[in-house]
């Protein structure tokens, strides 16, 4: 960065203005994503809308990029940058439900965690990931998925209103009544428009407690136990959905010793409905062949969305692949099986989406969100350590992933690649020319280009 002043700007800011050097420096530029390893000249932890507005108007007038930062949680990369100006929204978390009108205003930075946390207290829940320290920003603004999906619809289905700093630093609020084309935008079209300092969402009754938990099988086994979840998942009701993931078995105590450390297929379920009723939807799939562990049981809802943070810890190594799937049929099922033998790590897995039901009541371009028939989204997920594997396990990815996308049906969720770059289409689908006309009206310049960037038109 060329020499800039910025005590101006530190003295208009709530928040911090962190530079190279500094103490909280290198916390604050670190993401999920341990791959990533960028310097921004200037971070501002941003502590409200006015604190947004500043940095975009003084990165601007400085020239520099502009990086936004959520959770931080994408395995691209993209909310820290190189030399410009990162946005933090990391403290600007709060949460605030109305619970007779049933909905939750939620500031830019939360987590997933900060929604659940507030909204069971009053046994509602809106569909969100299924690893809590998410945040909500980028999961939500690229449509967003996970347990509850299937009944009430991806989180940008249950998305009232955005409000956004847009590039020349005006607050404006995005709903159906309001911009309502950039509301569409927004539902689906990344961080593309501006910076999101809140979200209005619709809750509905969950919990407090539904039925949740894995069922594991050998990997010797996986190939017929696939062809049954598919069959299982094409009647499943609305109120279950099931993962399916090619994994490493960590130690967990309800898993033989012998398996530990052996490759797997879980079947992690979800009945968000009563869970006496639950038992018995699920038990078909349960009781299917050999398992090797069992760990389904009533629970919580909040605690079943922080199950898997463990496994999918902060401060690893990443590369993902993804591509969606109309269905899984026996040949992917085999190729599947047969790629999870090659995993080169024992945190690299290869996880199966289940989508369908209420995403797939709205149109294709009723939102932002293209991939309303996506059955499956399969995502392998190289995942690492010691940077000395990186070569090894980028390898392993690229060529595993390009024989993937060869059955898959051509669409990729927007929030699971990590790199857009010649897959725009895959990601925006149909969408994109309009999303694109979208981008000249509201950011010409492409201010905000670190992202699954669209290009403005013109
Ligand atoms: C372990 C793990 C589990 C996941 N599980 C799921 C899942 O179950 N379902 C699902 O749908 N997705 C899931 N995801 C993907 C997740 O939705 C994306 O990674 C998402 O981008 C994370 O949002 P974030 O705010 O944490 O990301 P960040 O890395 O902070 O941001 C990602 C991008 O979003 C934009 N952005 C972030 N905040 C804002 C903002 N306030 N205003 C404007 N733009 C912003 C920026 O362009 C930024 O580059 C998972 C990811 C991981 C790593």
């Amino acid at each position: 960065m060329p020499p800039i002043d910025i005590a101006p700007l530190a003295a208009a800011l709530r928040g911090e203005a962190i530079r190279p050097g500094e103490a909280a420096y290198d916390g604050a530029r670190s993401l999920w994503n341990a791959l990533i390893d960028k310097r921004p000249a200037l971070i501002v932890r941003a502590d409200g809308v006015a604190d947004v507005i500043t940095a975009i108007r003084f990165a601007r007038e400085n020239g520099l990029a502009i990086a936004v930062r959520g959770g931080g949680h994408n395995v691209a990369g993209n909310a820290v940058c190189d030399d410009g100006l990162m946005i933090d929204l990391s403290v600007m978390r709060a949460v605030q439900v109305d619970p007779a009108r049933r909905t939750a205003r939620v500031e830019g930075g939360a987590t997933l965690a900060d929604l659940d946390h507030e909204t069971q207290a009053f046994g509602l829940a809106t569909p969100g990931g299924v690893v809590s320290s998410t945040g909500i920003a980028g999961l939500t603004l690229g449509g967003g998925f996970g347990w509850l999906t299937r009944r009430y619809g991806l989180a940008v289905d249950n998305l009232l209103a955005v409000e956004l700093v847009t590039a020349d630093g005006a607050l404006i609020t995005a709903s159906e009544h309001e911009h309502p084309e950039l509301f569409w935008g927004l539902r689906g079209g990344s961080g593309n428009f501006g910076v999101a300092t809140s979200f209005l969402f619709r809750l509905h009754e969950i919990g407090p407690e539904i039925l949740f938990g894995p069922t594991v099988y050998r990997l010797d086994d996986a190939v017929e136990v696939l062809q049954h979840y598919r069959a299982f998942a094409e009647s499943a009701p609305r109120e279950c959905c099931v993962w399916a993931d090619l994994m490493t078995a960590p130690p967990l105590p309800f898993l033989p010793e012998r398996y530990h450390g052996t490759k797997v297929l879980t079947l992690m379920q979800c009945y968000s409905g009563d869970p006496t009723e639950g038992e018995a939807v699920l038990a078909p799939l349960r009781r299917f062949g050999q398992p090797i562990g069992d760990a389904v049981s009533p629970m919580r809802y909040a605690s079943a969305q922080q199950i898997l943070d463990q496994a999918y810890a902060k401060g690893l190594r990443n590369y993902w692949k993804s591509d969606n799937f109309k269905t899984l049929s026996d040949t992917t099922i085999e190729k599947l099986v047969a790629i999870a033998r090659t995993m080169p790590t024992p945190e690299t897995d290869m996880l199966i989406c289940q989508l369908g039901g209420a995403m797939g009541d709205v149109a294709p371009d009723a939102t932002a969100f293209p991939h309303r028939d996506a059955a499956f989204i399969v995502t392998p997920g190289a995942r690492w350590r010691d940077p000395a594997d990186d070569a090894r396990c980028l390898a392993w990815i690229h060529e595993i992933g390009e024989g993937l996308s060869e059955d898959a049906d051509g669409g990729a969720y927007v929030n699971f690649i990590a790199e857009i770059d010649g897959r725009e289409r895959d990601a925006y689908g149909a969408n994109y020319e309009r999303l694109a006309a979208l981008k000249n009206h509201y950011d010409p310049t492409n201010a905000f280009s670190l992202n699954q960037n669209v290009r403005p038109a013109a």
